[in-house]
């Protein structure tokens, strides 16, 4: 490592010319620079009508694939910060979202909720651009509708038809089933009457 050298003897005033001759040097220099850059192109962007282009690998603002999401919470699971939280309703397989948040007052974008995912479904985008005065706009709610989709109410309408469906014909086979036992039972010839048993002396 280079130590400081202070120099043993001071240096030499500058003389009248010297600094004339800097100054005349350091202006031409500057006006190098200044030339340069003029004839280059501007770097400048108008954010945030423009955007740098981001690197795919870019850890930015969530999103979620709801569709294909089977509510598991291994993501908000895996959280170490516990800044996801979601709430819905199971029909059968169906899903009827309420709520799939993120709190960005707590989020170190880490990505350790988009691993566990068993249907790749969370991701890390590249938007990073959130700003606001107030709290409230920091907790991003992911869902990009609430309730059940029109598709998702027939599904289940057809699940519960199929339900009902199997129930009534299991209910019809047992009937069934316990009438031909009774008729069976109605058939078959009465047994003898047992002989006297004789009783001890
Ligand atoms: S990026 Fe990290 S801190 Fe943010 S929600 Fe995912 S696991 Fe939690
Ligand atoms: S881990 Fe994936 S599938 Fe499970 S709740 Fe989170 S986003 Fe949905």
């Amino acid at each position: 490592m280079a130590s400081l050298q202070i120099p043993k003897e001071p240096l030499p005033k500058p003389t009248w010319w010297g600094n004339v001759c800097a100054g005349v040097k350091s202006t031409w220099v500057g006006l190098g620079i200044t030339w340069r850059n003029f004839r280059s192109t501007p770097v400048t962007i108008q954010y945030p009508d423009e955007a740098l282009p981001i690197d795919a690998r870019y850890r930015g603002i969530h999103f979620l694939e709801q569709d294909i999401c089977i509510g598991c919470q291994a993501c908000a699971k895996a959280c170490p910060v516990d800044c996801i939280e979601m709430e819905y309703d199971r029909h059968g397989k169906e899903l009827e979202w309420f709520k799939f948040t993120v709190d960005y007052e707590k989020c170190m974008f880490c990505e350790l909720c988009v691993y566990p995912c068993p249907k790749d479904c969370i991701h890390l985008g590249s938007d990073y651009s959130m700003v606001s005065e107030t709290k409230p706009m920091f907790l991003k709610e992911l869902l990009s509708y609430t309730g059940l989709t029109e598709e998702q109410k027939v599904r289940i309408a057809k699940a519960d038809e199929l339900k009902k469906k199997k129930a009534a014909e299991k209910a019809a086979k047992k009937a069934a089933e316990k009438a031909a036992k009774e008729a069976e039972e109605a058939a078959a010839p009465e047994a003898p009457p047992e002989p006297p048993t004789k009783e001890k002396e």
